[in-house]
């Protein structure tokens, strides 16, 4: 059209003499208007390009030879390079747009010959050409801010309309209007439809437990997660917000068994993320549950049959997927009867940049399945040979490869832990250091013992918890005896000590600490205020806890 118009404008410009130069420059003005269209591609801009270099030509007619004709040229030439690349800066930028007509229109009207296309191209024609452009480039580039601007205000609109504000997954009203378009969809095309509902786990808890902003951050982290996950697989699948903690997907042309692995991906993923707020780290579970579409389904029968499947995963202890009435265990296919595990938990150096991690604490953990968590053992009489296999079993996956194994009182003095653990310590994938914590306070004869012994095997001993367990009076004769002492602040924390009391016992032991060169390991930091805190009041260099690790 431009082009048409333009090229019109030009030859009218040839026929009406005496109002010539406003045709011709109506005519220059809609040619270099059509290049600032937006999202053109080189090959369409180039038409254009074209197009106007004939018709600027087409005015030097009969004076090719002239310099002015060539000076022009490479005018234009530059003028169209800029354009190409800042086309958008120039639409939305009134004094750029105005400077480039107002440069195009004088390399076009003051280089022309005398009479061109049959006109008297006098100097102020020229001038007169050269304002009324500017004076065009002005309403043009005000008509395309305002339009840009109502672009915008719509976009944002469709945004608001279609998508909640918290998540940024589809709103519910979307997902009506969609699971009532790919239903129509499925039927005419005979194809597939999967429907996945996806419910958090005791969220009313995270709310209670960190807030409610903590909430909302896991809400978002989740869906952004799901979201994710989807975008990756490329089946057109789409969330939807459908409720406070529930979510919705539509997998459109496929059916549960193709979905099944995507979904066991969004169940695992959230699974294993920690989503933050603030200083905490909270973990959830998602309980799904997948029906397809029937041939006599409507969209409540197939909605409703999806939240029955939901339904039916949070009966069956939650954190599971349902599909059409089979509750999976999703992880592994078998249920799991572990008893016991095992983990370490990191011990870091507070005072070294990037607080390096110095050693690392094996821990134990018994399930108990009347209350469906793991719990700390009452009884940790595990054998000599299984400390040593868990050992040698966590090993390689630690760095570095120091270990704290806590030790009973029986297993401390009894002669096949002390054997076996020098052993350990002598044998080609020994760790390279370890150290026994000891929760109780032996006797001075045990001690005396077996002290020598362990630390002949470079393997030093600690004091578990001078905080509750261990009083003063007991430990001070036998603090030779030992490398280091842990002080727990979790259970000061527990019983109902003020702190000022805790900060004082805590300042005591840290000097006992320093008067016998015992490293001083305060635990139970479980954030970045109980760094500061462990730090500014008593300089404490060795750090552990949640804040560090969580199990
Ligand atoms: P279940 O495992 O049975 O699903 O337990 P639940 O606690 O997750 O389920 P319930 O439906 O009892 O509680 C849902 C909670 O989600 C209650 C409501 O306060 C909370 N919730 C809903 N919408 C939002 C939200 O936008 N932000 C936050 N922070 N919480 C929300
Ligand atoms: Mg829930
Ligand atoms: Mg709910």
């Amino acid at each position: 059209m431009a082009i048409g118009v333009g090229g019109a404008l030009h030859l009218m410009g040839y026929q009406v003499l005496s109002t010539a130069m406003m045709f011709h420059n109506l005519g220059l003005f809609l040619l270099v208007l059509s290049l600032l269209d937006q999202e053109i591609n080189l090959g369409e801009y180039l038409v254009r390009v074209v197009a106007l270099v004939i018709i600027w030509a087409m005015h030097h007619a009969g004076h090719f030879d002239r310099p002015q004709f060539i000076v022009s040229l490479v005018l234009l030439a530059i003028a169209l390079v800029f354009i190409r690349r800042f086309s958008s800066t120039i639409r939305f930028t009134p004094i750029i747009s105005m400077a480039v007509f107002a440069y195009i229109a004088m390399s076009f009207w003051l280089l022309l010959p005398d009479i061109s296309a049959g006109v008297h191209v006098t100097t102020p024609i020229a001038w007169e050409a050269i304002g009324m452009q500017v004076a065009m480039a002005i309403v043009a580039t005000n008509f395309w801010i305002a339009q840009h601007r109502s672009a915008e205000h719509t976009d944002e609109l469709a945004q608001l309309a279609n998508y909640d504000m918290l998540t940024n997954a589809k709103t519910y009203s979307t997902y009506e209007r969609d699971l009532v378009a790919r239903l129509a969809e499925a039927r005419t095309q005979g194809a597939p439809l999967t429907l996945a509902a996806l419910d958090i786990d005791h969220f009313k808890q995270i709310n209670d437990e960190y807030g409610h902003l903590a909430g909302n951050a896991v809400l978002m982290g989740v869906a952004t997660t799901l979201g994710k996950i989807l975008a990756r697989d490329h089946h057109g699948a789409q969330i939807y917000r459908t409720g406070g903690e529930e979510f919705n997907i539509l997998f459109p042309g496929q059916t549960p068994a193709e979905v099944l692995k995507i979904v066991r991906d969004c169940w695992h993923t959230i699974r294993i993320s920690r989503f933050s707020y603030e200083d905490f780290d909270i973990k959830v579970t998602i309980s799904i549950g997948v029906t397809a579409l029937q041939p006599d389904d409507d969209i409540e029968s197939l909605y409703k049959r999806a939240d029955d499947n939901l339904y039916q995963s949070k009966h069956n202890g939650r954190d599971v997927i349902t599909i059409e009435g089979q509750t999976q265990n999703a992880s592994t296919g078998k249920p799991v009867y572990a008893t016991y595990t095992y983990f370490t938990q990191q011990i870091v150096d507070a005072s070294a940049p990037g607080m390096p991690v110095v050693s690392n604490e094996l821990l134990l953990r018994r399930y108990d399945y009347e209350h469906d968590r793991w719990i700390v053992p009452e009884r940790f009489d595990v054998s000599a040979q299984t400390q040593v296999g868990m050992i040698r079993d966590i090993l390689p996956k630690l760095k570095p490869q120091r270990l704290n194994v806590n030790l009973s009182l029986e297993q401390f003095a009894s002669d096949k832990t002390a054997a076996a653990f020098s052993e350990l310590m002598q044998s080609a994938d020994a760790p390279e250091a370890l150290a026994i914590e000891l929760p109780q306070m032996p006797q001075i004869e045990t001690l005396k013992a077996m002290g020598p012994r362990y630390h002949a095997a470079d393997i030093a001993i600690y004091i578990d918890d001078v905080g509750s367990d261990n009083h003063y009076d007991e430990v001070q004769s036998v603090l030779d005896y030992f490398d280091g002492m842990k002080y727990a602040v979790q259970n000061m924390r527990r019983a109902d000590n003020g702190t000022r009391n805790m900060d004082q016992r805590l300042a005591f032991w840290a000097q006992v600490a320093q008067e016998h060169h015992l490293r001083f390991i305060i635990e139970g930091i479980e954030s970045k205020a109980d760094v500061r805190w462990a730090q500014q009041q008593f300089g404490a260099r060795y750090l552990q806890g949640y804040y560090f690790d969580r199990p």
